[in-house]
């Protein structure tokens, strides 16, 4: 079968390849790929600015397939169910943080596309547990957006956001995008987006998204909105998804005292900070590494009424065409590439 193959660390080193069909264990599914979106993750282990990752590897941890073959001992899985791949492969459901629902920290997880093969590729086998079915109305390529997941757990457990909550998200990419919506959805209030200059578009986006503002941080003063919107306190939340240390310093200026800044953005190691205001003022600072199967069924759920809506970023591409749709999603124009093999 074809899949796209990091094939050694390094830049570049990246090229769709022939190679075997992946083999179906008693408990595996076998799955025929529809689309595999590309991550900014992604991105990075073709740039090789990423160290996770252990080649030769097939990339892709965002998969919607239809299920082909079942292993002896799967139940319930029909052949030609639609479903995606939840990333958390190998999460031993027994340890302190499976037992927390935060299984994406397990020991034992392995992270597809990463360390194991993923779905960018013509076929893929994964182990029962770590295939969910989506609803009919839900389409594959949309599906194929599953870190939508990571907007879900960053909003909905990483951070202060619920009725009411005054909300900066540093960052229009799609991560960015999709917290808006999730934050829009628990009725997060006043939401401000703020990008660049260059990201008048997606600020534009933003709006029609639901952002009560939308700033270009080098054009405007947002800290000087924000006393406004806020009476001179600040912002309870703020979301930093750029992963730029600039992003962060901004993060500390416009939250308030013992406000949250919820870290998604992939902060290089180094990376320094006000850490005197962060104590002072009791500043909360929350990583986020992953999603849980929770924020898959919120995805799911929310996929199937409408309330998250992705139309807008996804944009389809033959897996044959990987370097476009990379460069497309390094370029802007296209928010949230997926890969059809
Ligand atoms: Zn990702
Ligand atoms: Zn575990």
């Amino acid at each position: 079968m074809k899949a796209l193959v990091k094939t050694a660390v390094g830049p570049g080193n990246m090229e769709i390849r022939q190679v075997p069909e992946p083999k179906v264990g008693f408990r595996d599914v076998m799955i025929k790929v529809e689309g595999a979106g590309i991550c900014g993750s992604d991105v990075l282990i073709w740039q090789d600015r990423m160290p996770l990752y252990v080649p030769p590897l097939i990339l892709g941890h965002n998969v919607s397939g239809v299920v082909t073959e079942v292993g002896s001992e799967v139940r319930g899985l029909p052949l030609g169910t639609r479903v995606i791949i939840d990333l958390n492969v190998g999460a031993c459901g027994r340890c302190p943080a499976c037992r927390s629902k935060r299984e994406y920290l397990c020991l034992s997880r392995t992270i597809i596309g990463f360390t194991i093969d993923g779905g960018m590729a013509e076929y893929m086998s994964v182990p029962q547990p770590w295939v969910v079915p989506i609803p009919d109305n839900v389409d594959m390529y949309h599906a194929a957006a599953v870190d939508v997941c990571n907007a879900i757990h960053t909003v909905v457990d990483r951070s202060p956001i619920g009725y009411g909550t005054s909300t900066v998200i540093l960052g229009p990419g799609f991560q960015g995008l999709t917290i808006l919506q999730v934050a829009k959805l628990l009725g997060a209030s006043p939401i401000v987006m703020v990008g660049r200059e260059r990201h008048k578009e997606r600020l534009a986006l933003a709006k029609e998204l639901g952002a009560d503002y939308a700033v270009a941080s080098d054009l405007e003063d947002l800290p000087k909105l924000v006393s406004e919107l806020t009476g001179g306190q600040g912002v309870e939340s703020v979301i930093e998804t750029t992963g730029v240390e600039a992003g962060l310093g901004q993060a500390v200026e416009i939250v308030k005292k013992g406000g949250c800044i919820t870290l998604l953005g992939s902060l290089p190691t180094g990376t320094s900070l006000d850490m005197h205001k962060v104590v002072y003022d009791e500043i909360s600072l929350l990583g986020v590494r992953g999603y849980n199967r929770e924020n898959i069924e919120f995805f799911l759920s929310a996929m199937k009424s409408g309330k998250i809506d992705v139309s807008s970023f996804v944009g389809t591409f033959p897996l044959e065409n990987w370097q476009e749709a990379f460069e497309a999603r390094v370029n802007r124009k296209v928010i949230q590439p997926v890969l059809v093999p």
